[in-house]
């Protein structure tokens, strides 16, 4: 079966004009697919009942199937999705207080980066996500908030995975997410765990998405420890790619901090980062610790916090704290991973 989320234009057209269509029906498709976010191929009420017949024989529109869905108590929702393959990944919705309405969505079954903290990293790397899969999450999201009266205003890309490890499929998605579900550049975050070579490109890509790097330690030996990606492209190399990237884009870059109690909220690390980022337009997001199964940290204490934002300051580094979403159903920053798989069944390919 075809996926029609996997077809550009072009696709559409090459496929209508194989099934002997007037040129104009691609078109048409099209608009039903993406732009009216048709959930099957009956609301099609323009197109002879033929077509919709082989439509719906031979294409699907998408391929997520809901496994499991939770509500936390502050409104956030999470999905868990099976792939066509079997494979799990999960995404989250999370409602604020004021108009913006956020997806969070996975680039990866798994991940390879293996941070030490991070459920995904635990579970090993299953396989890299289509830039259909991707597209796809928020599409569902987005027509779920449609359905209400509602719409989708904002997109991070710091669900399951490691974006710039699957880079191609990350950006087709985004230019999609764009064009066709009508978010902002500006709109779009990308986090990414700090691989240099991507960083670079992404700088000539010539989009306005929001980059956020995930920091966490600013001494080699302390990010190397939580993070062990720093081993292969280490803080100097990506702090030179980050002032690389701002000077290219003219861009404000986030820096995420995972805040651990005894291990990055104390004064060494607030004065290093201080150093590291001073002068950089950058902003510095301080996520508290989320519990995972994996890893034994607690969430660095409030005081510490303060005390850690009061020094960068004396810096002129600004730092704000994120408030935490979704604890109580597993979907804050790094609890995201497929409970219904087994972990020792996912392979670990790198
Ligand atoms: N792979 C990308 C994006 C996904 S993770 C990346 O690492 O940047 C989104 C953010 O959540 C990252 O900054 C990540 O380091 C952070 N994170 C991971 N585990 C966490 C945890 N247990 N508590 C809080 N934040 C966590
Ligand atoms: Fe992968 Fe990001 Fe988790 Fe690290 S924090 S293991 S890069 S998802």
């Amino acid at each position: 079966m075809i996926n029609l989320y996997e077809l550009d234009r072009a696709g559409f057209e090459s496929l209508l004009k194989e099934w002997g269509q007037p040129a104009f029906r691609a078109n048409q498709v099209w608009e039903w697919v993406f732009t009216k976010r048709a959930q099957s191929f009956d609301e099609m009420t323009n197109l002879p009942k033929a077509l919709r017949e082989r439509l719906t024989a031979e294409t699907r529109l998408g391929v997520l199937e809901v496994a499991a869905e939770q509500s936390s108590k502050d409104g956030t929702v999470k999905r868990l999705y099976k792939l066509a393959d079997g494979q799990l990944i999960e995404s989250v919705l999370m409602p604020y207080d004021d108009d913006r309405r956020t997806a969070c969505i996975s680039t990866q079954a798994g991940c390879a980066m293996g941070c030490v903290f991070c459920a995904t990293g635990q579970m090993g790397f299953a396989r890299h996500l289509t830039a259909a899969e991707i597209f796809e999450q928020a599409m569902r999201y987005s027509r779920l908030l449609e359905s209400e009266g509602d719409r989708l205003s904002n997109i991070v890309l710091m669900g399951m995975g490691e974006p710039f490890h699957n880079y191609d499929a990350t950006v087709a998605a985004i230019r999609r997410l764009m064009d066709e579900l009508g978010i902002g550049a500006r709109h779009i975050t990308v986090s990414t765990v700090g691989l240099v070579p991507q960083i670079k490109r992404f700088a000539d890509e010539g989009l306005q998405v929001r980059l956020a790097i995930s920091l966490h330690a600013a001494t080699d030996e302390e990010r190397s420890a939580l993070l062990p990606v720093n081993k292969r492209w280490p803080l100097a190399e990506l702090i030179a790619a980050c002032h690389e990237y701002i000077k290219k884009t003219g861009r404000r870059v986030t820096f995420e901090w995972t805040a651990i109690a005894g291990q990055n909220d104390t004064l060494e690390q607030a004065h290093a980062l201080g150093n590291l980022l001073r002068g950089m337009l950058c902003h510095v997001n301080i996520i508290p610790l989320n519990p995972t199964g994996g890893y034994g940290g607690d969430p660095a204490a409030f005081d510490r916090i303060n005390r850690f934002v009061a020094t960068l300051t004396e810096y002129g580094v600004q730092a704000t704290v994120r408030v935490r979403r979704g604890i109580d159903i597993a979907a804050g920053c790094g609890q995201l991973k497929s409970t219904v798989l087994r972990p020792e069944k996912i392979p670990v390919v790198e």
